[in-house]
């Protein structure tokens, strides 16, 4: 049996995104000075370096900036998976997020796609935001 996968871990300043996504939501921090947003969540704004945020729901849609087939996996717990995409998504709201292009076969996959997230369950608490192509 392959050893269980790592789940993320919600810290103080994640919290509020782990939570979004099992609620199945992408939330995004966006800056209270410069109206930015940002990815990933952190205390200070990379843009401005104000330490005032506040959490929006994102659209969730997004197109790939790029993406590689994974044909060895990441560790034994991935193995089963393979061959996988993990990929670089440009958000509506202006950010770049990874994760994984699924509901595509890698033959499939595109630079500038259109993509929508999804979310999987991986335990009561925590779920993980995965996108998937739209037409
Ligand atoms: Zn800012």
């Amino acid at each position: 049996m392959p050893p269980a996968k790592p789940l993320p871990t919600a810290d103080q300043e994640s919290r509020e995104f782990w939570a979004g996504v099992k609620a199945r939501q992408l939330k995004l921090q966006r800056c209270l000075g410069c109206r930015r947003f940002r990815f990933y969540p952190r205390a200070v704004c990379p843009h401005c370096l104000s330490g005032q945020a506040e959490w929006l729901a994102a659209s969730g849609k997004g197109t790939v900036y790029s993406f590689t087939v994974c044909h060895r996996p990441a560790g034994e717990a991935f193995a089963a998976e393979v061959p996988y995409i993990v990929a670089l998504i440009d958000l509506a709201e202006g950010v770049r997020v990874m994760s994984n292009l699924v509901r595509c076969q890698p033959a499939e996959a595109r630079v500038g796609m259109p993509v929508e997230a999804v979310f999987e369950d991986l335990s009561d608490e925590i779920a993980l935001y995965k996108f998937r192509p739209v037409d």
